[in-house]
């Protein structure tokens, strides 16, 4: 799993860590993008809640993640999660989720970045790409749903020693590398190249 605030480079980092080691990733943010850009009616919920910075409800979200480990996940090398579990109600349904599966989950990646850092890259991913909520009061709004909501799940995974803090202020290789590196010694986990 990847963890970090918003603009801490999850989504960078997954495409480095599907890349090298084989794995499905599964990002709950692209995937409910995908459903606006569609314009399906999941979308249109969900629009309403991305566009204020606000967190979709968990009942919605874990019911969304459990089809999608059916119809996506099952019979891959492994899974990278990236922008799920965001609240402890999700990452106690993650854990029976992949219990149910005979899945477990090998490491949480925690990306720790200063915050000037990450306002600064969303509102540069906000000029470069359009992304609707890179823009300032979203993005406020943002870090705070996850300081209230998303962060405590930092300590949660500690306490289950799962937890892997990188360093995710720096050049996207060498954050890979200390990734890579953490995962080889916290799980045993070699990437396939
Ligand atoms: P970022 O981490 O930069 O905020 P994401 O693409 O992961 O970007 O998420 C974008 C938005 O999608 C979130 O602000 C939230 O509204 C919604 N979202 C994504 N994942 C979840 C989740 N697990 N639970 C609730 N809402 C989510």
């Amino acid at each position: 799993m990847l963890f970090g605030a918003p603009g801490s480079g999850k989504g960078t980092q997954s495409a480095r860590l599907i890349d090298e080691y084989g794995l499905y990733h599964i990002s709950t943010g692209e995937l409910l993008r995908q459903h606006i850009k569609n314009g399906t009616e999941l979308g249109k919920v969900a629009d309403g809640y991305i566009s204020k910075g606000q967190l979709i409800p968990d009942d919605l979200m874990i019911r969304i993640l459990d089809e999608t480990l059916d119809k996506e996940a099952s019979g891959k090398n492994g899974v990278v999660f990236d922008g799920f579990p965001r609240t402890i109600p999700q990452a106690d349904a993650l854990k029976q989720l992949l219990r149910r599966r005979g899945y477990d989950l090998s490491a949480v990646v925690g990306l720790e970045v200063p915050e000037d850092e990450l306002v600064t890259r969303m509102l540069q991913r906000g000029k470069e790409t359009g992304r609707a909520d890179d823009n300032i009061e979203t993005i406020k709004n943002r870090l705070k749903v996850y300081h209230d909501q998303t962060a405590p799940l930092r300590e949660y995974y500690i306490k289950e020693g799962k937890y892997l803090p990188v360093n995710g202020h720096g050049v996207v290789d060498e954050i890979f590398g200390n990734i890579a590196k953490g995962l080889r010694e916290m799980a045993g986990i070699d990437s396939r190249k």
